[in-house]
């Protein structure tokens, strides 16, 4: 379509969009609020920005900063560390913190991120399997609408026949055709295995969804949460690094899992300061309401062009992840193509199918990102398979998302 087509679809969507843009300010107003008030609570001073080195003993910025995440969680503890080399790396110390030779892990939405299944099942790789803990999974079931709607009723008959040491549920979508899990769907699970088993713990992959919502899951009662500092909570800014929050002797338990049972957070060191990680921190409300308009138009501008979307476009989100059901391999390709041409760093290379390890089909992918693989900046991606099926998330900025929607819109043959 002509520039002069895409820019009235755009401004069309910008419109009937109105109101849920508002909603996401009220949000991103509370979440800032949130965190501005923790930075004033904790003193923080630019002593905190600089790093240390060797063992790291009084590192006040990493202290300072695993007390702030905690604050704003609404947790008893944190650990936040540049040496959790990602989302994976924070959810395995979480999982491994925590469960002990005998214990059974329950997945209830369904099955965990691909990257999870090595660490609960791998063979002679140091999984939660080698090391003699049990793992089943409840799927969820789906509404008409795509809500995703917990198994209450096999949930029950696990903990009631079964000791359930805990109970795994994932925010954010994935790869999955259906509404992210809001964090009232997580405090009604969380009262639901309480009341049946009010020892079984509760714990959270928190990927994506930290400030899409007014609270996280460890302000209703989840034992401990994980994420990726390349993701929202980053704001776009965090190099590197996750994060782990929850009950207060349970992050312990993850900590001495980071570094040793003799040392747990006593130790560790970042020379370069923390300098990124408090500015990322400080606008991540900001960004992650960026990623959601993002998100929104997207979905709503080619919801009218008649692609099925995901979230739709006057759906709550809750994660920044959009889905649009290309239909073609050429239009998956010109779509990534598309977003890769308007980003920042590398724009001149052209995304192609690839073989990836541990997916059957080839897949391609746009990244022009600031941090390698930083997936709270603009970035699509999709299986060469039908239906063709394109996933985008992030946008530090509203107006990158819009010049790139605009560029795919002038780009697909459509
Ligand atoms: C990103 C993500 C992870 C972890 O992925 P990393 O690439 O290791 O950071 C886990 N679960 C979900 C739902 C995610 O979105």
């Amino acid at each position: 379509m002509d520039i002069t087509s895409a820019r009235k679809l755009i401004n069309d969507s910008k419109t009937a969009l109105k109101q849920q843009f508002d909603r996401l300010d009220e949000i991103a107003l509370l979440g800032q609020r949130k965190v501005l008030d923790a930075f004033r609570r904790h003193g923080v001073q630019a002593r905190h920005l600089v790093g240390t080195t060797g063992y790291g003993y009084d590192d006040i910025g990493r202290d300072a900063l695993c007390a702030l995440y905690a604050d704003i969680f609404g947790a008893e503890a944190a650990i936040v560390s540049p040496s959790i080399v990602s989302g994976t790396h924070a959810l395995t110390l979480m999982l491994f913190g925590v469960l002990r030779p005998g214990d059974l892990l329950v997945s209830v939405s369904g099955k965990p991120y691909d990257t999870l299944t090595d660490v609960i099942s791998a063979e002679g790789k140091g999984s939660l399997k080698d090391f003699g803990v049990d793992f089943d999974c409840v799927e969820l079931k789906i509404a008409d609408d795509l809500t995703p709607i917990f198994d209450f009723d096999a949930i029950s008959k696990l903990l009631t026949t079964r000791k359930v040491k805990a109970i795994f549920a994932a925010r954010s979508r994935g790869y999955s055709l259906r509404q992210a899990i809001s964090v009232d769907q997580i405090a009604e699970l969380i009262k639901f295995v309480k009341s049946l088993s009010p020892d079984t713990l509760v714990l959270i992959d928190n990927c994506y969804g930290e400030f899409v919502q007014e609270t996280e899951p460890t302000e209703v009662g989840a034992d401990l949460m994980a994420g990726s500092l390349i993701k929202n909570i980053g704001g776009g800014m965090a190099p590197t690094g996750g994060y782990i929050a929850g009950k207060a002797d349970l992050v312990q338990l993850a900590a001495y899992r980071l570094t040793a049972p003799s040392l747990g957070m006593e130790e560790g060191s970042y020379a370069y300061g923390y300098l990124p990680y408090y500015q990322g921190l400080f606008l991540a409300p900001s960004v992650t309401k960026n990623a959601l308009k993002s998100c929104l138009l997207f979905a709503k501008t080619y919801e009218k062009l008649g692609f099925e979307t995901l979230p739709r476009g006057n759906m709550t989100p809750y994660d920044i992840v959009t889905s649009v059901k290309l239909g073609t391999a050429e239009r998956l390709i010109d779509f990534c193509g598309a977003i890769q041409e308007c980003s920042p760093i590398d724009s001149n290379v052209k995304p192609m199918p690839w073989d990836m390890p541990g997916y059957q089909d080839q897949v391609i992918m746009a990244a022009g990102a600031f941090v390698q693989g930083s997936s709270i900046e603009l970035s699509a991606d999709g299986p060469l398979k039908p239906p063709y099926m394109v996933y985008l998330q992030g946008g530090l900025t509203f107006e990158h998302a819009e010049i790139a929607l605009e560029h795919t819109l002038t780009t697909l043959k459509l």
